[in-house]
């Protein structure tokens, strides 16, 4: 674990700040707070911060459009935090290029788990230190020899059905919207037909899951796209 990363807190609210600051300094992180956006990307600008915590209700702008901004010339990660009432920003912000989202009101342990998997994204696309293999509980991908496992026994997929399991691996950890998937694994012209994801997800989870009602690792964010789970 990075001890040692910098992060930028952009939020308006003096007590989530406060209690941003006490959990991510109590686990060695460097916290920099900012109150407005504009401030936020001041501070973006200068620090070479490792990640962002961005609010998006701030009271000179639109936390969209501070993902926006910052996208244009970095690719740092960013984890939004939303109130409830804001489910369309949160969709926008994550269409915008921002990695992750909590909802408030959020526990310490989840802020921290949502940030090792943005942190070692980051550092894994730099470093590119992937063996190529990803694995969990009793499902194996083999990429390199585009072979798919579950408790050893090679499970045939479809080469749609594939691509989506790929895609989600290539971000594993990390929520997806709707509109990510469907443009990643389709393309650009399949972003908004939604129910493509809903049948292929389907027949992926009754391929690769134990138990497909209850999955366990090709998890929903409702109202929002799929994560797949890393732990
Ligand atoms: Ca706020």
């Amino acid at each position: 674990m990075n001890n040692a990363a910098v992060i930028i807190v952009i939020e308006d609210e003096a007590q989530i700040r406060r209690f941003l600051r006490t959990t991510l300094s109590s686990q060695g992180y460097q916290v920099i707070e900012a109150e407005t956006g504009k401030q936020g990307l001041t501070e973006a600008a200068t620090r070479k911060p490792d990640l962002i915590i961005l609010d998006l209700g701030l009271p000179d702008m639109d936390g969209v459009e501070v993902v926006k901004s910052v996208r244009a010339w970095s690719s740092v990660p960013i984890i939004i935090l939303s109130a409830r009432s804001q489910e369309n920003d949160k969709i926008s912000a994550l269409d915008a290029g921002a990695d992750d989202y909590l909802v408030k009101p959020f526990g310490a342990g989840e802020l921290l788990a949502r940030i090792r998997v943005a942190l070692r994204h980051a550092s894994s696309a730099t470093n590119g230190n992937n063996d190529g293999v990803f694995s969990i509980d009793q499902l194996k991908v083999d990429m390199a020899h585009r072979k798919v496992t579950v408790s050893g026994t090679e499970v045939h997929l479809t080469p749609i059905e594939y691509r989506l399991l790929t895609v989600l691996i290539k971000h594993a950890g990390r929520v997806l919207t709707h509109q990510m998937l469907l443009k990643e694994a389709w393309g650009p012209n399949y972003v908004e037909r939604a129910h493509y994801l809903r049948i292929y997800m389907g027949n992926l989870r009754h391929k690769l899951e134990k138990d497909p009602a209850r999955p366990r690792f090709l998890l929903t964010e409702v109202g929002v796209g799929y994560r797949l789970a890393v732990d």
